[in-house]
């Protein structure tokens, strides 16, 4: 693969509402993308209302490299990405905000990791003053519980800032779920992968349109997705219930038979709460157990991705063949 030169550089750009972001990011893509060959720039328009795609309209003139794909309504973040990716054809992609705050300084670097052999450059978002309180705070949070309830190793700072090669964005296209949240799905891929530390800038124009009901529904996506580790939560509780319920048990047994101190109708009534509470929590594990599992086996994810292939093509009747 073209690695080293004569590559095409695509890059994704999700907007809602950045109408008087898109001719500055334009502005400062156009300068930094000279030194590259073949550039396009796909921008999402994720169902804005504002004159997002006006503005995006009104660029086609000065910036032929810039293709546009508006939505029909506002779609999210992540399938925003997806439309976006699903628009490239280069050999890298780079998926990137509209608001500038992934400087597009740092594109040079990503593409130069790329060239060394990355398949996947991650830029980490280093903790930083330009960013407030809050969302410093509920990223770190979101990190570290998606990492402890799912299992994968979610750098604090990720973020949807990042390059993949061509064979990676041909897997993420083929993936057949309708909600994806990228950053869970990626770090499962495997590949070569680099991270890249970056301080985010100040959003230049408008507000974060991360509203926190988007934040929750991309947190509890982002796990239901990555993990069916809360399904056996179940499981869990009802061990630690029958422990609890065995020791209670003998409890109330020596009561009812050996001191005889219980009111009439305790010993029993406690009895059956236990063993029946103990079951329901073991059956409702049970039941996650086989939902986790339809779970995976609907969202049809392939059991493998292939990195490269080499040498003669597979005889008629292999089984890659089907
Ligand atoms: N975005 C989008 N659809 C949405 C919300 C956000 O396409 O429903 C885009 C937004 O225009 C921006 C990027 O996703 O380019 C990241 O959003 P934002 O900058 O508001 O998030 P933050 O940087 O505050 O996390
Ligand atoms: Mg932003």
């Amino acid at each position: 693969m073209a690695r080293s030169q004569g590559f095409t550089l695509s890059l994704v750009i999700p907007a809602y509402n950045e109408a008087e972001n898109i001719p500055l990011l334009l502005g400062r893509l156009a300068e930094g993308m000279a030194s590259f060959d073949d550039v396009e720039i796909v921008v999402v328009d994720d169902g804005s209302s504002d004159d997002t795609r006006d503005a995006l309209r009104r660029s086609l003139n000065a910036h032929p490299e810039l293709r546009f794909v508006s939505l029909s309504r506002n779609f999210g973040h992540q399938i925003a990405l997806r439309a976006g990716m699903e628009q490239t054809t280069g050999d890298c992609v780079i998926c990137m905000d509209a608001d500038l705050q992934h400087p597009p300084e740092l594109i040079g670097d990503m593409v130069r990791q790329w060239q060394a052999g990355a398949d996947i450059v991650n830029c980490i978002r280093e903790d930083q003053k330009s960013l407030s309180l809050f969302k410093r705070l509920t990223s770190r949070w979101f990190y570290k519980l998606l990492s402890s309830i799912s299992g994968l190793q979610l750098m604090p700072g990720s973020s949807d800032f990042r390059l993949l090669d061509r064979n990676v964005v041909d897997i993420l296209n083929r993936l057949p779920e309708a909600d994806l949240f990228y950053r869970g799905i990626i770090p499962t891929l495997g590949f070569r992968v680099v991270a890249i530390d970056y301080q985010p800038g100040a959003r230049i124009h408008g507000k974060s349109k991360y509203t926190l009901r988007k934040m929750t529904k991309l947190a509890l996506n982002g796990v239901v997705s990555t993990s069916v580790r809360p399904l056996r939560l179940a499981t869990y509780f009802a061990f630690l219930t029958a422990l609890a319920s065995a020791a209670f048990l003998a409890h109330v047994l020596y009561v009812y038979f050996v001191s005889r101190t219980g009111v009439p109708g305790w010993a029993s009534t406690l009895g059956v709460t236990l063993i029946i509470g103990t079951m329901q929590l073991l059956v409702l594990g049970m039941i996650g157990e086989y939902l986790g599992q339809v779970l995976k086996e609907t969202r049809h994810r392939p059991p493998y991705y292939i990195a490269e292939t080499g040498g003669a093509p597979p005889r008629t009747g292999a089984q890659g063949d089907r």
